[in-house]
C-alpha cells in the first residue's frame, strides 16, 4: 500500500482539500493518506499557546475564537449536505471547545503540545468526512492511537509498526486511510509531536512501517530542485536522488523535505517520491537507494552559521587536543557541522549559538579563538567518490572569485561544503549553478 502526504498548503481551503481528495482516489487503489494542518493553523495555534504560557488566557481566547471563525467558514464550502454540515461543524466545535478548556489548565509541555495537535485533527476529520459525503469508503486512522516516542524521545519503531499495522487489520477493507501527521504521543503516553514540519517525518514512519511500495510527499513545488530559486534562476527539479544526498540537502538547508524525514525510509528501503500538488503529472524526485555514478545532483545553502576557529601551538603533535575541544561542545550540548583541521588549529561551525559565550571562554584556556558570526554553509551534493577524479575540482574552480573560509570534503562520498559569508552566498550559488547545471 502507498502512502501519500500532504502538508498545509495542499489543504489550505476547501478547495484544495476537494483537489487531494480527487487525487488520491484517481488510481482507485488503497492507500494511506498522511495530513497536516490547514496552512496557518500550527502557527495560530503556537500564538495561542504562548499566551496561555504568559498567563494570557484571553489573548489565547481571541486567536482560538479567530480560528473558529475561519474554520466556520470552510464547512459550507467543503460539503454539499446539511447533514455533514451539521456533523462537521458539531465536530470542530467540539474541538474549539476543548481548546477553550485549555485555558483553564495549569500550563505545562503536555497542554502546549495538546493545543498544537488540534490542527491536524481537524484537516484529517474534515477531509474524512469529504470522502464519506462523496461515497468513498474513508477510515480515519487515530495518529494518537499508533504514532509513539520511545524513552529517549525518538520515535518508537517497534511500537508504531505493531499499533498501526493491528488497526490497519481491524479495519480492511476501506478505499482510503486518513490520518494526522506531526502528532504522536510520548513514552508517558501524553500528547506530543515530531517538531514543526514532521508531518513528512509521519509519513515515512508510516511508510516504513507497512514496508509501503513508495511514500509520496505532496507539496507545492516541483520536486527538489537543483539549487536554491530564492536566490538562483533557472533551478530545475532533481530526478533521482540517492537517501544520502538527499539527508544532506534537506540538513543543508533544502526547505522542501523535513531533515528527519528520509531516516525510516532508507532504514526499510521505501523510496520516497516528492510529488507537486499544483502540477500532479509532473514527475517530481524520487529519492531511493541507487547512486547515479559521476553526477553532481543539487546545491544547497544554510544560513546562520557561527563559524569558530582555536589555533595552539600545543596542539603540534599532541594527542587529545581534538577531544578536549569536541567534549567542550558536547558539554553544552551544541553540536558541529563542519570541520576542518591543520596541525596547529581546528576550525568548526555551529548553528545554534545559544550556548557560544560559555563555550568560546572554555576553547580560550586552550588556545587562541575567532568567533565568524553570519556565514552560510553552501553544500553540493552528488556522487563525489573519490575514484572519480575531479567532480570537486569543479565545485571549488565555480567559486574561485568567492572568499572561502572553509572547506569540507571526504566527510562523506556525497558532498563538499564550502563555508562562505553570507554576503557571499547568492554569488556562490549562481556561481555553482552556472557551471555545474549550466545555467545562470
Ligand atoms: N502542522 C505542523 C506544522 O505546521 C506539521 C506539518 O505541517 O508538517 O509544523
Ligand atoms: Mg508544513
Amino acid at each position: 500500500m502507498q502512502v501519500f502526504k500532504f502538508g498545509g498548503t495542499s489543504v489550505g481551503t476547501p478547495q484544495r482539500m476537494k483537489d487531494v481528495c480527487n487525487l488520491i482516489t484517481a488510481d482507485g487503489k488503497p492507500k494511506i493518506v498522511v495530513l497536516s494542518a490547514m496552512s496557518g493553523t500550527t502557527n495560530s495555534l503556537v500564538e495561542a499557546a504562548e499566551y496561555l504560557k504568559i498567563g494570557n488566557p484571553e489573548a489565547a481566547g481571541n486567536v482560538i475564537n479567530g480560528l473558529r471563525r475561519k474554520y466556520r467558514e470552510h464547512i459550507p464550502a467543503l460539503y454539499a449536505t446539511e447533514e455533514m454540515q451539521v456533523e462537521t461543524r458539531e465536530l470542530l466545535d467540539n474541538i474549539f471547545l476543548e481548546l477553550h478548556d485549555c485555558r483553564a489548565l495549569k500550563f505545562s509541555d503536555a497542554v502546549e503540545k495538546d493545543v498544537l495537535s488540534k490542527g491536524e485533527i481537524m484537516s484529517t476529520n474534515m477531509v474524512t468526512n469529504y470522502l464519506r459525503e462523496c461515497g468513498i469508503k474513508a477510515c480515519l486512522l487515530h495518529a494518537l492511537d499508533f504514532m509513539r516516542k520511545a524513552k529517549n524521545g525518538e520515535p518508537d519503531m517497534l511500537y508504531i509498526r505493531e499499533h498501526i499495522n493491528a488497526l490497519l487489520e481491524e479495519h480492511a477493507g476501506y478505499d482510503i486511510y486518513i490520518t494526522q501527521g506531526f502528532i504522536c504521543r510520548n513514552f508517558d503516553g501524553e500528547v506530543d509531536n515530531l517538531e514543526r514540519g514532521g508531518s513528512d517525518y509521519t509519513a515515512t514512519l508510516v511508510g516504513a512501517a507497512i514496508r509501503s511500495d513508495e511514500v509520496q510527499i505532496w507539496t507545492d513545488i516541483d520536486g527538489m530542485h537543483n539549487n536554491d530559486p530564492r536566490f538562483v534562476e533557472g533551478t530545475t527539479p532533481v530526478r533521482q536522488l540517492n537517501f544520502e544526498e538527499s539527508a544532506e540537502l534537506a540538513y543543508f538547508g533544502a526547505k522542501i523535505l523535513h531533515p528527519t524525514c528520509i531516516q525510516p525510509a532508507r532504514y526499510m528501503g521505501v523510496p520516497v517520491r516528492l510529488k507537486n500538488t499544483m502540477d500532479p503529472a509532473a514527475p517530481g524526485t524520487i529519492i531511493n537507494n541507487d547512486m547515479e555514478p559521476g553526477t553532481i545532483k543539487a546545491v544547497a545553502a544554510k544560513d546562520n552559521i557561527t563559524a569558530i576557529k582555536i589555533v595552539s601551538s600545543r596542539m603540534l603533535l599532541a594527542s587529545g587536543f581534538l577531544c578536549k575541544i569536541f567534549s567542550i561542545f558536547d558539554r553544552y550540548k551544541t553540536s558541529i557541522d563542519m570541520i576542518a583541521t591543520s596541525e596547529v588549529g581546528v576550525s568548526l561551525t555551529i548553528d545554534n549559538t545559544s550556548r557560544l559565550a560559555a563555550i568560546v571562554e572554555r576553547l580560550k584556556k586552550i588556545g587562541t579563538v575567532q568567533v565568524d558570526n553570519n556565514m552560510c554553509i553552501i553544500c553540493v551534493v552528488g556522487d563525489l567518490r573519490s575514484e572519480n577524479t575531479g567532480f570537486e575540482t569543479v565545485a571549488t574552480e565555480a567559486l574561485r572569485d568567492v572568499p572561502l573560509r572553509m572547506i569540507s570534503y571526504g566527510g562523506s562520498n556525497h558532498n563538499i561544503s564550502f563555508l562562505v559569508s553570507m554576503d557571499d552566498k547568492k554569488a556562490a550559488l549562481e556561481a555553482l549553478q552556472k557551471t555545474l547545471f549550466g545555467t545562470k
